[in-house]
């Protein structure tokens, strides 16, 4: 029997990505009437899904992040969009109309593509933290933090997340201790407040985790951590270490097809989000090293779809034109 491949669909605007840069992006081209295609990935409704309360998206004084995600799926949907659940393996930028194949099989054209495709934790690269992830070691407290009821827990960093993964622990443990690499937190001053005005959470500066200790029976009992100094180690107890070190841009489908920089964010042109490839888009945590929230994600997700309006015209123009 032949192989029968499936017959690729066609889509002006094909979104990738389904956090608030991916809705946003929707919103606005299902309203241009672009007919706009959007593929959730394996994390629909991206980042926020994995937190709890937002309290710095405008218009709205304490929403939980989960929440916040199916609405804006519901906004996108009710404009328009054919939001798809998919995820995109493959996507060939080299021709005309570009090329996504997704994991189901089914293979879209589309003539303007909108990379959304956010960022992804980010681990300390060490072999025992591979060997006790999901089994003590975990990068997400709203996903596993229940597991640590009146246990000890370590809270691995220094910015936002970390603050707040501590502030969230403190619920449900006995005791947070936030480990981190200096001796100032990168985290905002109101989170950076609520969490030295908590007794439950102790940091302890300058250290780093030098390895992740535990038992096969057991999983994590604790951690060895290193001063960052002097170089002087010390093993603390725990039964969990929440690592919150960051996130690394999910640019891998565009690897050496689109100019990327600093660890893999794509490269936009100035003050909009065409990538180095006519027609190409980046909005939200995938182009954006500095902000990296989501409100700056959807105002570039806006921003991808009224250039990829603008694109598809000029395009339409140029055949015309050459058709006369
Ligand atoms: P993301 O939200 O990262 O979404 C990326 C999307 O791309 C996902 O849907 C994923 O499934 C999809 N995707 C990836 N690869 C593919 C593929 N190959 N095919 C198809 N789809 C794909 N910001 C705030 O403003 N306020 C907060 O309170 C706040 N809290 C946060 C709490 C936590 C724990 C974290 C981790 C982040 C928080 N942020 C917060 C930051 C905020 O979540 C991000 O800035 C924002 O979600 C980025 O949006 P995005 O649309 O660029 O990407
Ligand atoms: P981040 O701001 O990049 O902070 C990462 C932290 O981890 C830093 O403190 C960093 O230390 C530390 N770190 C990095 N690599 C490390 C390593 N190998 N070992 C030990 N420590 C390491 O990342 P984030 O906190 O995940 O935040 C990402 C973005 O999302 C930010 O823009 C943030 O504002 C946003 N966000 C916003 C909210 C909110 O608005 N409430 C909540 C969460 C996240 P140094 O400080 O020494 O560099």
């Amino acid at each position: 029997m032949p192989e029968t491949r499936p017959t690729p669909r066609h889509t002006r605007c094909l979104i990738i990505g389904s956090g608030p840069a991916g809705y946003t992006a929707a919103v606005y081209a299902a309203r241009a009437l672009l007919e706009p295609v959007l593929i959730q990935g394996i994390q629909p409704g991206g980042q926020l899904t994995i937190t709890t309360e937002v309290e710095n998206w405008p218009g709205i004084i304490e929403t939980q992040g989960p929440d916040l995600m199916v609405q804006m799926e519901a906004h996108a949907k009710a404009v328009g969009t054919d939001v798809i659940a998919d995820h995109v393996l493959k996507l060939d930028l080299s021709s005309r109309p570009f090329v996504a194949e997704c994991d189901s099989g089914d293979v879209w054209h589309a003539d303007a593509v909108i990379l959304a495709t956010g960022a992804q934790a980010r681990w300390l690269g060490l072999e025992s933290e591979e060997k006790y992830k999901g089994f003590g070691v975990s990068a997400c407290a709203t996903c596993d933090g229940f597991f640590y009821r009146g246990k000890e827990v370590l809270v691995i960093g220094g910015g936002n997340t970390a603050v707040e993964e501590a502030l969230y622990l403190a619920n449900l443990a006995s005791k947070v201790t936030l480990v981190h690499r200096r001796d100032e937190l990168r985290a905002e001053k109101i989170l950076q407040q609520r969490l030295f005005n908590n007794p439950k959470i102790e940091p302890l500066w300058d250290h780093v985790v030098d390895e992740i200790l535990g038992t096969p029976a057991d999983g994590v009992t604790g951690a060895r951590l290193k001063h960052a100094k002097t170089g002087e180690t010390r093993e603390i107890e725990a039964s969990g270490v929440f690592i919150a070190i960051g996130h690394s841009p999910a640019s891998e489908l565009v690897k050496d097809q689109i100019e990327t920089h600093m660890g893999g964010y794509v490269v936009t042109n100035g003050f909009s989000t065409q990538t180095s490839v006519p027609g190409v888009f980046a909005a939200g945590d995938v182009t954006d090293h500095i902000y990296r929230q989501a409100v700056t994600s959807a105002g570039m997700g806006c921003m991808a779809a009224l250039e990829a309006e603008k694109f598809l015209a000029e395009q339409a123009d140029a055949a015309a034109q050459a058709a006369e």
